[in-house]
Parts: structure tokens; C-alpha cells; sequence
């Protein structure tokens, strides 16, 4: 039940965002999102396809396109694929309530070879093939708190 957390969290009488039903995906073109999510704090959802769900994390401040920078990328659940086209309001009381844009969006390609080996070794590296987000970057998970993440671009795409 890859879902479990995210259907815990919310009331789907309530929140209009998607129940989590599953769609059947083309394997060969994952996509990416990455939602503006005006919350109690404002952040930027990043979430990857991978398997059946968006893997995803709440970075506060958006991706950097300056390689230099590295931007603290929270490990949040599993959200259903169907999620990438959520926009909307999520009322007052539900969880996570505010508005959600898309940002960006695309497709994205795996670097490493087992890219679910590699999420959950910490460490992986993709391709974004978005409209704003481009070019090679990286996960990292942070081995003090495995919550907290560090996303960045890279130059090289080199594992
Ligand atoms: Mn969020």
C-alpha cells in the first residue's frame, strides 16, 4: 500500500485533490512536478515518478538552477501519480490547506541505472526535461536526518 500516508493525511470529501486511484503510466516517460504550494509556509513540492506513485519532497526554498547552491529537500509521503496535474485550493482544516500551482513540469530520465536502488541508497541522479528545470541533478540524502534531503543541479552527470 505505497499510499498509506498519503490517504491517511486527508479527507477526500474535503480536499479536492486526487483520492490516489492508480492510472496506468507509460513507463518509458516519467514525469516530474514540482507544485508551488502557498501552505502555512510557502515551498515548492518536487516529486519524481518512480514505480506506481511521485516519490516527493517540500523544498522551502525551489530548486536552484545555480549549481553552487544546495536546497534543503524535506522527504514528505508517497503522492499518486494522478497528483502531477493537481492544481486547486485545499481548504481550511484539510491537510496541507492553500492554493497549489503548477510551477513546472516534464519528463525526466534516471542517471543511475537502478533508480530505485539508488533513492533508496540516498543518492540519485537524473535528467529533468522540464520548462524552467532542465540539465542534470541530484538527491542527497543527508545521513544526521534521512528526512532532510539536498537537491542541486550538477554540471556532469557523472554517477
Ligand atoms: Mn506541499
Amino acid at each position: 500500500m505505497p499510499l498509506k500516508i498519503y490517504k491517511q493525511k486527508r479527507n477526500f470529501k474535503k480536499t479536492p485533490e486526487p483520492s490516489g486511484k492508480q492510472l496506468k503510466t507509460k513507463k518509458s516517460k516519467r514525469i516530474f512536478v514540482v507544485q508551488k504550494h502557498r501552505a502555512s509556509h510557502l515551498h515548492y513540492d518536487f516529486r519524481l515518478e518512480l514505480g506506481k506513485v511521485l516519490l516527493s519532497w517540500a523544498v522551502p526554498k525551489g530548486p536552484s538552477k545555480n549549481s553552487k547552491i544546495k536546497r534543503l529537500a524535506v522527504h514528505v509521503e508517497d503522492h499518486p501519480v494522478s497528483y502531477a496535474s493537481f492544481e486547486g485550493t485545499i481548504p481550511e482544516g484539510e491537510y496541507g490547506a492553500g492554493t497549489v500551482e503548477i510551477w513546472d513540469q516534464g519528463t525526466w530520465e534516471n542517471v543511475d541505472k537502478y533508480p530505485k536502488k539508488a533513492y533508496k541508497s540516498g543518492n540519485l541522479t537524473f535528467i529533468l526535461y522540464g520548462k524552467k528545470l532542465t540539465g542534470a541533478w541530484k538527491l542527497i540524502q543527508l545521513k544526521n536526518n534521512p528526512k532532510n534531503w539536498l537537491l542541486f543541479k550538477i554540471k556532469n552527470p557523472q554517477v
